[in-house]
């Protein structure tokens, strides 16, 4: 496959960031077409392929989805969003936190959803916030979105305040995240301040601790019920193949703990 590539700190410079999305759009549309084939399938793009591609740091087999760039976590959501939140039909208030381009796209199509996506920077968010102090009223959202943030906000617990207060008392806040399985306690020190210092202790310069098994109990603590729903289980090893579900992604399903049912 033929590749060509403008360093990234002249593209960015030169071109609006819409404009940067529609040209990388194309790429990816042609490495989708490249890699077309039958062996998998993305329910987010709808497309079928010879193959998931590799990607992370520490190399994850059948991971990104040659055209529309997801990943397994979003491939995953998305059929949680589809078959249990019924997405496409059910009429929603949905805030999207640090919103993924594609699940963007398809969540602003959707007629019956009044939707909102927000984030701290990104040019592609509908809203600039800072999820520590929202700008939206109380009990304005059915469903929030909120995959791999967490770690990266400096206050947790107020971040997930405000998520409680801006979801209905019956609402629903669906979020992922980075589980460390070797560690039973989230690993968050005093003296970790500097991104240098985060560099080197949390794998990324803007990871504000690493969580461990205890990450359920973490959001439980700021007022809600916390279901952690393992989805892919839901299909067979060949269709979790199929589907490039990943091993172990799971998708905290979040409910204001007053209004669940004892
Ligand atoms: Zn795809």
């Amino acid at each position: 496959m033929v590749r060509f590539a403008l360093p990234m700190y002249l593209l960015k410079a030169l071109l609006p960031a819409q404009t940067r999305l529609r040209l990388r759009s194309y790429s990816w549309w042609a490495r989708g077409w490249f890699y077309q084939g039958k062996e998998v399938f993305c329910p987010l793009c709808e497309g079928h392929f010879q193959k998931f591609l590799p990607f992370g740091v520490e190399r994850r087999p059948q991971a990104l989805c040659p055209k529309c760039h997801t990943l397994e976590r979003h491939r995953l959501l998305w059929l949680y969003l589809q078959e249990q939140v019924q997405v496409e039909t059910q009429q929603l208030s949905v805030l999207h936190m640090a919103p993924e381009p594609v699940l963007q796209e398809k969540l602003k199509r959707l007629p019956n959803l009044q939707y909102r996506s927000a984030d701290l920077s990104s040019p592609l968010a509908m809203d600039k916030v800072d999820i520590q102090r929202l700008p939206y009223a109380d009990a304005s959202f059915d469903l929030i979105l909120c995959s791999h943030v967490l770690a990266h906000v400096p206050d947790e617990k107020l971040a997930l305040q405000e998520l409680s207060r801006v979801l209905k008392p019956k609402g629903r806040l669906l979020l992922q995240a980075r589980i460390f399985l070797d560690l039973p306690q989230t690993l968050e020190e005093a003296d970790v301040a500097t991104p240098q210092q985060r560099l080197k202790a949390h794998g990324q310069a803007d990871r504000f601790r690493k969580y461990g098994l205890d990450f359920s109990e973490r959001v439980s603590a700021q007022g809600f019920a916390v279901s952690p729903v393992d989805y892919a289980q839901t299909r067979t090893s060949q269709e979790q193949q199929h589907l490039g579900l990943g091993q172990q992604e799971i998708i905290f399903v979040a409910t204001p703990s007053a209004h669940v049912p004892a």
